[in-house]
């Protein structure tokens, strides 16, 4: 059914009874085209984009517990394209436009909120860097505007201006950066996967990998085994696990990262905020929660749920970026298990067993390559060869010393 002004009339005129399942409950075939293992978004945008780009319809999606249910459902929704290294650049903003036809596309409301992405910067050094990477932006036709302190105190006078540690001398903005609904992001790729044909099987978990003289034959699942010409992994936190089901060892750390909702407040903070003195940042929820986070807890982990040191630590970036936050109550606190790549960024490539493809390590900012990735993947999928704008997310890259390193931080997976 289409989604419409007409159909929430008709809906809310005959008592909400006749709205249909947004998508099947699929019981598994014992062969397909595609399975993709990983009911996330990326998983999710790969089926659809392979349905609808590419006219494959005999798709699996399989998913260990509910879709939505790893770092999908888990994310602080800030989507923005603001990327300088060549390799990136052009990926995440194929994705920040797909970003910006998704609700038409996919006839859903995904809640895109264009409200602008401000990196604070607090020194000399800092704001040469993003002057560096808004020039970079710029080139590429990516807007970009490098403000100075009065410029960010007129946006967020809320912020400590006056007596802080590490004053803030101004901030590089994004306006097409924002957020988006995270679950609906899902939702919606999942119903408009279901529509062209895709079937998504959730509560099904991947136990194994089979490969037959180097090319994957299908894969065992807690529901028996299901067949797959081609088999694409994407896991996010769980790629290693995935992955070594079929003899590889990735250049994958597992880590758990937190985030943190507070009570609802009247609006307060139109735009997404980051601090540039330490790994802390911002923004307020449509229903007022103001939704932040930090770093990583620090140590490999499988643990959906984070410790109290790293609460300690993103509060206090809370409190010396804006005092007042001191006075509002926590909520609610969650991890999820990212898959921290050792240069930052991701991998969207064959694996050397013939028919098996990877999607992974996306660290702190997969959310916002959703669309791109679901698109290349797709692409890379059904043709069998990379994306342009994802030929250098290589998995040998790591052994050929081609390094995406956008933090600039080495092979120090912790840190980006
Ligand atoms: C706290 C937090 C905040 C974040 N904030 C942002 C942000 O603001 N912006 C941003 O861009 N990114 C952010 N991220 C990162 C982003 O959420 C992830 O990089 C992205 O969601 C990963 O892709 P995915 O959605 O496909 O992953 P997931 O939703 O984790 O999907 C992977 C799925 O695979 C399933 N799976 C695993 N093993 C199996 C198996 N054996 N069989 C079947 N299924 C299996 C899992 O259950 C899971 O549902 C954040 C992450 C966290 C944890």
């Amino acid at each position: 059914m289409r989604y419409s002004a007409f159909s929430l009339i008709k809906n809310a005129l005959s008592g909400q009874r006749h709205w249909q399942p947004a998508w099947r409950d699929a019981v598994p075939r014992d062969l397909y085209d595609v399975v993709i293992v990983g009911g996330g978004g990326h998983g999710l945008a790969a089926a659809y984009y392979l349905a609808e780009q590419h006219g494959i319809t005999s798709v699996a999606v399989l998913e260990k517990s509910w879709i939505g249910s790893g770092n999908a459902g888990r994310n602080t929704t800030i989507i923005r394209s603001n990327y300088m290294l060549p390799g990136n650049v052009a990926f995440y903003e194929l994705s920040m436009k797909l970003w910006e036809g998704m609700e038409q596309a996919l006839n859903y409301n995904t809640m895109v909120s264009q409200r602008g992405v401000l990196n604070l910067c607090h020194s000399d050094a800092q704001r040469d860097a993003y002057a560096r990477r808004g020039n970079a932006m710029r080139l590429h036709g990516i807007d970009s505007e490098l403000l100075d302190r009065d410029q960010v105190r007129a946006m967020a006078p809320f912020l400590n201006f006056d007596d802080a540690r590490f004053p803030i001398q101004g901030g590089l903005l994004q306006r097409r950066g924002g957020t988006a609904r995270h679950d609906a992001v899902v939702w919606g790729y999942a119903r408009a996967a279901d529509q062209r044909g895709v079937d998504i099987v959730q509560n099904c978990e991947v136990t194994g990998i089979r490969i037959t003289a180097g090319k994957v034959q299908g894969v065992e699942t807690s529901r028996g085994y299901i067949g797959a010409r081609k088999v694409a992994l994407v896991c996010a936190g769980n790629s290693s696990v995935v992955a070594a089901m079929a003899g590889l060892r990735l250049p994958i750390e597992s880590h758990v990262l937190q985030a943190f909702v507070s009570e609802a407040v009247k609006p307060l903070i139109d735009t997404v905020i980051t601090y540039g003195a330490g790994h802390f940042y911002i923004s307020q929820s449509d229903k007022g929660g103001l939704v932040f986070g930090g770093d990583l807890d620090g140590y490999n982990s499988y643990a959906s749920r984070g410790n109290l040191p790293t609460l300690e630590d993103v509060c206090e970036g809370g409190m010396s970026l804006m005092p007042m936050i001191g006075r509002i109550r926590l909520l609610r606190q969650w991890g999820g298990i990212m898959d921290m790549s050792m240069d930052g960024s991701p991998i969207i490539d064959h694996t050397p067993v013939e028919g098996l493809y990877l999607n992974a390590g996306w660290c702190y900012g997969g959310f916002k390559a959703t669309p791109a990735s679901g698109f290349c993947l797709a692409h890379l999928v059904a043709q069998d060869s990379p994306h342009p704008v994802a030929t250098a997310y290589r998995l040998d890259r790591f052994a050929t010393g081609h390094m995406i390193d956008e933090k600039g931080s080495g092979a120090q997976p912790n840190l980006h």
